[in-house]
Formats: C-alpha cells, sequence, structure tokens
C-alpha cells in the first residue's frame, strides 16, 4: 500500500483524513513517522500557498517514495473583506484561543446585518507525488455568521458559521452534518477522484 504523510503532527487530523478519503490504495500516517512535523513560518499569501509550504517542508525529510499532503483552512467574511481568511488561526492575536477569535469576530461584526453576514469557510489541499510533482484541490462551504455562539461539537469558528440549507451553527449541528458539507469534505471529495486515478 502506498503511504500518505499527513503534514501535521495530530494523529485526530490524520484520522479525518484517512475517514474522508476512504481506503483509496493509500495508508496515511502523521508528520511523526518521519521526525515529527518541521517549524514553518506559514507566510504564503493564499491558502493554497500556505498549504503548498507546508507540504514542501515535510518533502525534504520524508522517504522518497512517500506521498505528502498538507491543508490549510479559514474563514472569509465578506463585510471583512475576507477576514479573518488566512489569519483565522491567529485573528486575536498570535497564540488566540477558538474563543478568543470567536469574540473577535462577533464584535466586528456587531453592526452588520443578516444579510451582510454571509461568508465561507475555505480548505486548499496541497498533494506532492514521489516525483516531486505538486496537485491543489479547494474545497468550500457557503454560510453565515450567527449573532451569538451556540453548540458545542467541533472546534474554530464552528459556534458561529451557520452553513446554508441550515439555520443551526455547525457546532450544533455535529460531526456528520459537517463531514458532508464541509469545505475540508469538499476539498477530500475533490482528491478522493484524482487517488482514483492512481490506483
Ligand atoms: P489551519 O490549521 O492553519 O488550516 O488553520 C485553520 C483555522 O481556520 C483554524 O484554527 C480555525 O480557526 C479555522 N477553521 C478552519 N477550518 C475550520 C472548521 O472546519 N471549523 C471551524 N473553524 C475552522
Amino acid at each position: 500500500m502506498k503511504q500518505m504523510i499527513v503534514a501535521t503532527g495530530n494523529a485526530h487530523k490524520v484520522e479525518e483524513f484517512q475517514t474522508l478519503l476512504g481506503a483509496g490504495g493509500f495508508e496515511l500516517c502523521s508528520a511523526w513517522s518521519c521526525g515529527g512535523m518541521p517549524e514553518v513560518v506559514e507566510d504564503g499569501d493564499s491558502f493554497a500557498a500556505n498549504a503548498a509550504i507546508k507540504a514542501r517542508a515535510l518533502r525534504a525529510l520524508a522517504p522518497a517514495d512517500a506521498w505528502i499532503l498538507a491543508d490549510d483552512s479559514g474563514l472569509e467574511v465578506d463585510a471583512l473583506g475576507g477576514a479573518p481568511g488566512i489569519y483565522s488561526a491567529r485573528y486575536a492575536g498570535e497564540s488566540a484561543s477558538d474563543a478568543e477569535n470567536v469574540a473577535k469576530l462577533l464584535t466586528a461584526l456587531d453592526s452588520v446585518e443578516p444579510p451582510r453576514r454571509s461568508g465561507r469557510f475555505r480548505c486548499v489541499l496541497c498533494l506532492i507525488d514521489p516525483v516531486g510533482r505538486e496537485f491543489s484541490f479547494a474545497g468550500s462551504c457557503e454560510g453565515r455568521i450567527a449573532d451569538v455562539a451556540n453548540g458545542a461539537s467541533g472546534f474554530g469558528y464552528d459556534p458561529v458559521f451557520i452553513p446554508d440549507g441550515h439555520e443551526a451553527s455547525f457546532a450544533e449541528l455535529g460531526e456528520s452534518v459537517k463531514a458532508k458539507l464541509s469545505h475540508r469534505a469538499q476539498a477530500v471529495m475533490a482528491l478522493r477522484a484524482f487517488v482514483a486515478e492512481q490506483a
């Protein structure tokens, strides 16, 4: 079976990708399989650029025959000109908690009425094959930002993101709904189609 190393030290993220990707002929493992994820400066100007930075950093350490997968994601809010965007993880500061980021977002949207609270989660995956070729897969999930945080499932901005077609936040809807709708699920679907061609 081919090995795909995910550019993360987080076993939960690897599991999530393996579930979304299915069997597909690839065995996924974390960066710990080749010494851990190296420190990288995510100074790209897009999700795609930051995913590529992480993938290339790991490529340099991984066995030559391994495939490398990295992701970058975030939330874009239209009324904020696309912010927090690539700064989603550190919107309220370098080591901000999810709760601090959410609080800053709700404050920034304080005077913004519902029709203008639209936005989307985006995810871009960068895959590098053993020959060094790079492939990019993108996914997005449209929705709007709630007035208050609700729900306990998920992470990040899930308590304030209401996906289109629903009246509850991702954090209220839970993982099974999110696994079908999310930006990450959409991007992995594109990756899955590509991987099926490689088998
Ligand atoms: P990354 O780990 O560099 O991709 O940072 C992504 C950041 O965007 C996270 O820290 C979250 O704040 C936010 N984010 C990305 N995907 C999600 C999601 O599915 N739910 C909630 N927040 C997300």
